[in-house]
């Protein structure tokens, strides 16, 4: 915003630019234009680390949040009807039973006549490379060679095995936006 360009000590052009409000450096002058500019309206300044003014960051919100509400209505219309077998989201609340959206309710709300059915996260196999790879970044190591651990089979052997008992096992749930549960309305 306020874009000026900067010059050398004697004078001359430099073709850089710098934003007027942060004094940030800019290569082209379209960059120092828009720096610190709402990228919506182009006339408010933004906050660092924000891409909208204030007025425009809530219009924005608020419209993501009615595409995200429509894109739900329509996907709920659609959904198969299930019997939740794993729960069910109340909004985004994870709900192990239908009976449960019934303490979620404030006094006179009427329970949807439908909600989301959750779908488990299944346990993936862990390995022993996963938890090295891990400490290298903990470490900082570039070579994953640099570790000479000691008992790494006995690892590797307690690893399969609790990859094993734990297969298949739900670690948590998700919102499965093509099925439904009837969670109230006409029985
Ligand atoms: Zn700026
Ligand atoms: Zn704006």
């Amino acid at each position: 915003m306020d874009a000026f360009e900067l010059f050398t000590a004697s004078g001359a052009k430099t073709g850089i630019w710098a934003c007027g409000r942060c004094r940030c450096v800019h290569r082209k002058k379209d960059h120092a234009d828009g720096c610190c500019q709402c990228i919506d309206c182009k006339i408010e300044s933004r906050a660092q680390h924000r891409l909208r003014c204030e007025p425009c960051g809530k219009a924005n919100a608020e419209k993501q949040n009615a595409e995200q509400k429509e894109k739900e209505r329509v996907a709920m219309e659609k959904a198969e009807i299930v019997d939740g077998e794993f729960g069910l989201f109340y909004g985004d609340k994870y709900l192990r039973e239908v009976e449960d959206v019934d303490g979620e309710l404030y006094p006179n709300d009427i329970a949807p006549e439908f909600c989301f059915a959750a779908k488990p996260i299944r346990f993936r196999k862990w390995h022993v490379y996963t938890l090295l790879d891990s400490k290298d970044e903990e470490y900082g190591l570039e070579d994953p060679g640099e570790i000479t651990f000691e008992g790494l089979e006995d690892l590797r052997t307690a690893f399969v095995t609790f990859n094993l008992v734990n297969e298949g096992r739900a670690m948590c749930f998700t919102i499965d936006y093509t099925k439904k549960v009837r969670t109230g309305g006409p029985q």
